[in-house]
């Protein structure tokens, strides 16, 4: 549940919506009036777009619990993974355009269906939106802790306002590399960009926090996709959580890539990860000192 105050909840609105006429919420620093109509990289413009909410049991085990985790997913994207796995709401754009009321009305929904979270998904490009959304809704009772599910794509200078807002920050840790980086997200900065987004996100919140329930309360959970042919270069993320953020980050290494979307395209992506290949990136882990992952059988 955030820790700020309403009234300094409304600032950070207001600072972050005044962002948006000349747009450098994220890296790639736009410069658009989204205010005014025009459209950046996200394809998102005043209003923030909601494909769908409601629990999603489908989610880390310390986000589901019982309740579920209260999915809102958020339409447009600032980045162009080749492999996006939800592409007709990443870049399709689908879904309803929503005000802050309305935003505000659908977290309230989540929390009355008795969800342990509210679980923000893609949400880089629409987080003035979503503070106007959060304050509202806080007004009107809202206390659930909230979650930024992220592609690590993120400023430190947006994810500071959002420090006392967010509880649980769910980053992806992609690639650390810029060919791949450039080849498959068309970010090449992005390995530098996910570096300094993790250390601002642990800063403001540490090391996931689980309670006697097994429910998560608060920290920091990283999500690493496994790429065939060790195109993520798995073990330098995995060092990177361990060496430079902390060796109990909770990370989840993910086992499910599959060619989606623009994949095929890539003769390196075409195929899932091999069982071998996924034994060599939980050797990994355990050889660079991570001590906590989301993973029963590791
Ligand atoms: S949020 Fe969208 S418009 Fe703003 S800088 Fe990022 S991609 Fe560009």
């Amino acid at each position: 549940m955030p820790t700020v105050s309403a009234a300094q909840l409304r600032e950070r609105a207001e600072q972050a919506a005044a962002k948006l006429a000349a747009c450098d919420l994220c890296p790639r620093r736009c410069g658009v009036n989204r205010t005014a109509g025009e459209l950046g990289f996200c394809g998102i413009g005043r209003r923030a777009v909601v494909a769908s909410y409601g629990p999603h049991f489908g989610e880390e085990r310390p986000l589901v619990g019982r309740g579920g985790s209260g999915t809102v997913f958020f339409s447009g994207c600032n980045l162009r993974c080749v492999f996006c796995q939800n592409d007709d709401i990443s870049h399709g754009r689908q879904g309803r355009e929503v005000d802050e009321a309305q935003l505000a009305g659908i977290f309230l929904a989540v929390a009355a269906a008795g969800c342990h979270n509210l679980n923000l998904v893609t949400p880089s490009h629409v987080a003035p939106q979503i503070l106007g959304g959060v304050g509202l809704a806080l007004v009107a009772g809202f206390d659930l802790p909230v979650v930024y599910n992220t592609g690590g794509y993120d400023t430190p200078e947006t994810l500071r306002l959002l420090e006392g807002v967010v509880d649980i920050y769910m980053p992806d840790y992609k690639f650390s590399d810029p060919e791949p980086a450039e080849r498959y997200l068309g970010a090449p900065d992005y390995p530098i960009v996910v570096r300094a987004a993790l250390k601002e996100m642990h800063r403001q919140v540490g090391d996931l926090v689980i309670d006697d329930r097994g429910v998560a309360g608060r920290g920091l959970l990283v999500r690493h996709l496994v790429m065939p042919f060790g195109r993520a270069d798995s073990e330098a993320a995995l060092r990177f959580l361990a060496e430079e953020i902390s060796p109990r980050t909770y990370t989840n290494i993910m086992d499910q890539y599959r060619p989606c979307h623009r994949a095929r395209q890539f003769d390196e992506l075409a195929r899932r990860p091999f069982p071998e290949e996924m034994a060599e990136v939980y050797a990994a882990a355990r050889r660079v000192g991570l001590t906590r992952l989301d993973k029963p059988a590791w």
